[in-house]
């Protein structure tokens, strides 16, 4: 259905759980979440209840996010019946990858087609650092084990953070000659969990153009992402400005939380509660909150933060 501003919304972005195996820094705070009530969590079958609801407004695209979503016990459950709801076209999933090589090919086989997964540096230290408790060999294990397990494509997505990983532009890029996946830039976005990032980390998609000139723009696959591609490579390059060149106007998107709440926009406070409702009341719920889905959303950077209120961990990304 399209909102009150003519934008066709055809995309939600399911959050199934609010914790996970790393603690990234510009996500989440040191300690973790504190763990809600099992029964202020949507079932299973509340999930899929609200896959039904959108799949009925005509979402068609599915992404399942987290938290991690592969530290969910019943993840596969969650994806195979995601992905049999009429309507719904394409499920993918987001990930930090260090789960992924025993379920890489169970997830495909579950009806998963593609994959995202998050990687912001290929320097053990540095992964240490910012996932304060990470392994880049897990990681890195993960995306091996995506690419064999023969998904339609695989993403890695790398936060763009001044002072951390902007001089590793050049040697992330190059994964996409020597792999067959695409490495989007995410330009960093200030959220509540922003303590460690001050003025400097947030830099701009353009960083990315100056120190590759040689970048050749692409034809866009209706994301996000502006896309380019390196002479000679196999993936693209893509970039992401939620904060320096906002997509708003096109956005296509909706979310909702592990604890059932819909988000119209990732960066408002709007929350709007389907725990417990049947279908009915779940679809009236995701009519309103689709229509009344905010223009943009509002001015972000290192002095205006998220209005989100929760964590990126929180809300799915
Ligand atoms: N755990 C999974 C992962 O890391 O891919 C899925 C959830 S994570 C919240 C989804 C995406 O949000 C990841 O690509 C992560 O890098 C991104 N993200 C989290 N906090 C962010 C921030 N402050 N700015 C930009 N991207 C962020
Ligand atoms: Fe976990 Fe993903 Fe957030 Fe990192 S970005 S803490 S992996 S949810």
């Amino acid at each position: 259905m399209t909102d009150q501003y003519g934008r066709e919304i055809n995309y939600l972005r399911l959050s199934v759980t609010e914790l996970c195996n790393l603690r990234c820094r510009y996500c989440m705070p040191a300690e973790g979440v504190c763990k809600k009530r099992h029964e202020d969590m949507l079932t299973e079958d509340e999930m899929i209840r609200a896959v039904e609801a959108a799949a009925s407004l005509g979402i068609s695209k599915l992404r399942i996010t987290g938290g991690e979503p592969l530290v969910k016990k019943n993840i596969l459950s969650i994806c195979r019946r995601a992905a049999a709801v009429e309507g719904i076209e394409e499920v993918c999933l987001t990930t930090n990858g260090t789960l992924l090589p025993p379920l890489a090919k169970p997830l495909k086989e579950a009806g998963v087609r593609r994959l995202n997964i998050s990687l912001d540096t290929l320097d053990r230290d540095k992964y240490a650092y910012i996932t304060r408790i990470g392994s880049l060999d897990q990681a890195a294990e993960g995306i091996h084990a995506a690419l064999e397990a023969g998904f339609e494509k695989v993403k890695i997505n790398s936060v763009l953070i001044g002072g951390f990983n902007d001089d590793e532009i050049s040697d992330l890029s190059e994964l996409t000659r020597r792999y067959p996946l695409d490495l989007r830039f995410i330009e960093l976005m200030p959220m509540c969990a922003g303590g460690d990032f001050g003025k400097a980390s947030f830099i701009p998609y353009t960083r990315v153009l100056e120190v590759l000139p040689e970048l050749e723009p692409v034809e866009p696959d209706g994301g996000v992402a502006k896309l380019y591609r390196l002479p000679g490579a196999i993936g693209n390059v893509g970039l992401i400005s939620p904060v320096n060149a906002h997509f708003c106007g096109s956005c296509n998107r909706i979310r909702l939380t592990a604890d059932g709440k819909l988000k119209p926009c990732l960066h408002s406070a709007s929350e709007y509660g389907i725990k417990g409702l049947d279908f009915d009341g779940m679809r009236s719920v995701m009519e309103k909150v689709i229509y009344n889905k905010p223009a943009w959303h509002g001015l972000l950077d290192a002095d205006n933060r998220s209005h989100a209120g929760r964590n990126m961990n929180q809300i799915g990304g």
